[in-house]
């Protein structure tokens, strides 16, 4: 039995916390903000994240999956909507498989709720990071009041993109780290419920209005409103910075997404008052100072979130690195391999995430894009155990990130070949075309 520090209450920490505790080992939480529980509902915005098989597999170990599945909302489909209201379909998986949109806050409440009723974890709500010695497992906290250093046999950091744990690991050699801002930002808007309390557009499914270079999302709430997310270029020609004001924003938002802006109400008091937010990657290793500190979730490995990953993959941090430590003989070995073993995964979701934002923004809603798709899942449907669509294998399976990216790129060449068949919008049923697939897979 260890006694462990994390740092950050967020959707990992206190996720990790569970794990960590159901091994045996004494748990302290040291979290910056005030206890979510606390908040009134009224402050903050209602925002929402993709769950999918292996944040839920995940959930399921420590036992919260089912409460968790209450208020999820599954989305069995994307919905595309063109410029002229048209709409066109895509399943996202077979038989009834889902991702599911979960309230950020929602998600976060359960799970330190269930962190708080174990013996065995203490949350310190108010206290911040301010430094750390991660050699020694020491760090050091301001709690408004006064300074307190907590000395525990070893410390996670699971405080996020800019976590403060992790600037103590910048200061050390050999610690290799980059942080990228893509040119995209994005801002939240709301589409509330009808007069009735009904969800104004189709309920189970995540809508997408592609427009090629940027594009418009949205997840359902369970109160029958939809968050919106508007991924658009920070600066240039036509970007958040040219749309400075609200009444700019409108004539965009009716040009170019008129079905969306005439579902929602109060916009100018929505684009005025909702924050900008830029999008930022962070690539490091090692995330481990032997036995003492190790980085999890985003503070080792922040992805833009165009795949729905970010938390899953954090998710599944825990998952992994709870097998290692069943294995391991000590936390100096746990780390070691979780940190070398987790890495290649976490560089392959964050280049499938902006692989997928291209893909949203051009292609989804293309007719080539939509054959294309067409085709791989028949062929997946013929020949299950030779074929399984790369976006299958990273939202609904648990096969290594790496392994998809991997057998994602051989897919696409194939494809590349296949779409380049005569008249294959004519023929794309017929068996020399999957006979072809099954050639190339050889
Ligand atoms: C627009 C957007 C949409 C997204 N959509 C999805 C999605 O659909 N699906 C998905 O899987 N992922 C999604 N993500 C990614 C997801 O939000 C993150 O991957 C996830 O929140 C990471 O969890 P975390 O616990 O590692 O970090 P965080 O959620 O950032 O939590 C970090 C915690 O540490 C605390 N903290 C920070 N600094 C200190 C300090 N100095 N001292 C003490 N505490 C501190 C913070 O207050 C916070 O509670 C999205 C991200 C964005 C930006």
């Amino acid at each position: 039995m260890n006694k462990l520090t994390i740092v950050g209450a967020g959707l990992v920490g206190s996720l990790l916390s569970l794990f960590l505790s159901k091994r045996g080992h004494k748990v302290e939480i040291y979290e910056r903000r005030k206890d979510p529980r606390r908040l009134k509902n009224s402050e903050g915005r209602s925002i929402n994240l993709a769950l999918s098989e292996r944040g839920w597999a995940a959930l399921k170990k420590v036992g919260i999956s089912e409460e968790v599945m209450e208020s999820a909302i599954p989305m069995y489909r994307r919905v595309m909507h063109s410029i002229d209201g048209k709409l066109s379909f895509q399943n996202y998986g077979k038989n009834g498989q889902a991702i599911y949109s979960v309230s950020r806050g929602g998600l976060n409440k359960i799970l330190i709720e269930k962190a708080e009723s174990n013996p065995n974890i203490k949350i310190n709500f108010n206290h911040k990071c301010i430094s750390a010695d991660i050699e020694a497992g020491s760090v050091t906290f301001d709690n408004g009041l006064r300074e307190i250093e907590v000395n525990n046999d070893a410390v996670f950091g699971t405080d996020g993109a800019f976590s403060k744990i992790r600037m103590a690991f910048q200061r050390r050699d050999g610690f290799s780290y980059s942080q990228d801002y893509i040119d995209h930002g994005y801002k939240e808007l709301n589409i509330p419920p009808d007069a009735l309390g009904n969800f104004k557009m189709e309920k189970e499914a995540l809508h997408i209005w592609p427009r090629g270079g940027y594009m418009l999302i949205a997840l359902p709430n369970p109160d029958g409103s939809f968050t919106c997310t508007l991924f658009f270029p920070l600066k240039g020609e036509l970007s958040f910075e040219t749309l400075d004001s609200s009444f700019k924003a409108r004539k965009f938002m009716n040009d170019i997404f008129p079905d969306a802006l005439n579902l929602m109400e109060d916009f100018e008091n929505q684009w005025e008052s909702n924050p900008t937010s830029s999008l930022v990657i962070i690539k490091c290793k090692p995330w481990n100072v032997k036995g003492k500190s190790m980085l999890l979730g985003d503070a080792s490995h922040a992805i833009v979130p165009f795949y729905g990953q970010g938390m899953n993959s954090g998710f599944e941090d825990c998952s992994v690195f709870d097998e290692i430590l069943e294995k391991s003989e000590n936390l100096n070995e746990a780390f070691e391999s979780f940190s070398n073993t987790r890495k290649p995964d976490a560089d392959a979701i964050s280049d499938l995430a902006m692989h997928n934002f291209i893909e949203m923004r051009d292609h989804t809603g293309q007719p080539d894009f939509l054959l294309r798709k067409k085709i791989e899942n028949r062929f997946s449907e013929l020949y299950p155990d030779k074929w399984i669509p790369l976006y299958s294998q990273v939202t609904f399976s648990h096969i290594p990130y790496s392994k998809a990216l991997a057998t994602g790129k051989k897919q696409e060449k194939i494809m590349e070949k296949i779409m380049a068949m005569p008249d294959i919008e004519k023929t794309w049923n017929n068996a020399e075309v999957y006979e072809s697939i099954l050639k190339y897979l050889d």
